[in-house]
């Protein structure tokens, strides 16, 4: 007997999460800041993590680490905080906590993979309403769906991976009124976002508001956090890994919050950049941008395959979605980078194209 027999075959079929190698690269495929931690801070960093006590288990609760996010990220009281190794983590956690047999997660596509992967981890039946061509939410189509489905939960990428676009807030408070079960308004991106629903978090029964770093300008340190109602946050807790945040991402997260203004600093540059990049791509003939209030931009070229690779044939890696979902059809992410990165692609685009 081998693995393939063991293996439970929907997961048999699955490929790997692909995470393509940037060696040498100007790395745009993946939504991260482009900019270190600004030298002067490396150094107290280095320091603080120098003092960690490594020889002991972490805070199992994260320290005082969230009620630090509480305040800089205007987490209201009535919400109780989760910390997840990553927003990912905290996917995770959601459907395995949710995954009695014939429940169901429901989430517009394409959207981000792994609602879809750990429906599939956890035996959660998937229902995938499609967006609109435009990749608008298609209210009608996910409110029928959710009457038909009662989902246990539903994931709401809020702005969405990877089209970029936020929903309308009325459309998510809609699927919020309609569904039956727990709603995940994802906000990886909020940092690039004119709008959030951290506002209700707590106050709702139903909401939970899924956030990380990584965009921030942390991707390194693997930290999710997740606000929402007293009473679902317990439950989810009974899921979560003992200490699931690790000591060295305690005290640098704790370090980083301290100093927010750095990373709002490099946040409104990238967002400049975007509207920049936006509007030198969309003047290119031949691509079509599609609006984002995230850190990256959604193309659709001529020929998606070729002006991938030529584009890292000249040093330049973006994210190639042609096949990923029928919607993204010659669709290429591009993340937005340095003005030098970026500028990099507007020189080099047009000749890829
Ligand atoms: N949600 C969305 C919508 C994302 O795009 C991503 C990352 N690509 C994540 C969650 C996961 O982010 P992380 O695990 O780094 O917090």
């Amino acid at each position: 007997m081998t693995a393939a027999d063991w293996i439970r075959p929907e997961i048999a079929e699955l490929s790997a999460y692909r995470v393509a190698d940037a060696t040498g690269l100007i790395k745009l495929d993946a939504m991260e800041n482009p900019y270190p931690l600004p030298e002067g801070l490396r150094a107290e960093l280095g320091q603080r993590l120098a003092a960690a006590a490594l020889n002991r288990y972490p805070d199992p609760h994260g320290g005082g680490l969230k009620e630090a996010l509480r305040t800089a990220f205007r987490i209201p009281a009535a919400a109780d905080i989760l910390l997840g190794n990553g927003s990912d983590e905290l996917i995770t956690l959601v459907c395995q906590a949710l995954a009695r047999p014939g429940a169901c997660l429901l989430a517009a596509e394409p959207s981000f993979v792994m609602y879809r992967m750990n429906a599939v981890f956890s035996r959660l039946e998937y229902v995938g309403v499609p967006l609109r061509p435009d990749f608008s939410l298609d209210l009608p189509a996910m409110l029928a769906a959710i009457a038909q489905h009662r989902p246990a939960v539903v994931f709401v990428a809020y702005p969405n991976n990877p089209t970029g676009p936020r929903y309308a807030r009325a459309e998510v408070e809609a699927i919020l009124d309609a569904a039956p079960g727990l709603v995940v308004v994802d906000e990886a991106y909020s940092a690039f976002a004119d709008d959030s629903l951290m506002d209700m978090a707590g106050s709702h029964p139903r909401l939970l508001v899924l956030r990380t770093l990584s965009k921030l300008g942390l991707a390194g340190i693997r930290l999710g956090y997740a606000a929402g109602p007293a009473d679902w946050m317990a439950q989810l807790d009974k899921v979560r890994p003992p200490y699931n945040i690790n000591v060295l991402s305690q005290v640098a997260a704790a370090f980083a919050l301290a100093h927010l203004a750095e990373f709002d600093a490099q946040t409104a540059i990238l967002r400049r950049e975007r509207a920049r990049l936006a509007l030198a791509l969309a003047a290119l003939p031949g691509v079509t941008v599609f609006p984002s209030e995230a850190n990256f931009l959604l193309l659709r070229v001529a020929d998606a395959e070729g002006t991938f690779a030529k584009l890292r044939n000249a040093g330049i890696l973006i994210k190639n979605l042609h096949g990923a979902h029928p919607l993204l059809l010659n669709c290429l992410r591009v993340t937005v980078g340095t003005p030098q990165e970026n500028e990099r692609v507007l020189s080099v685009l047009p000749t890829c194209l």
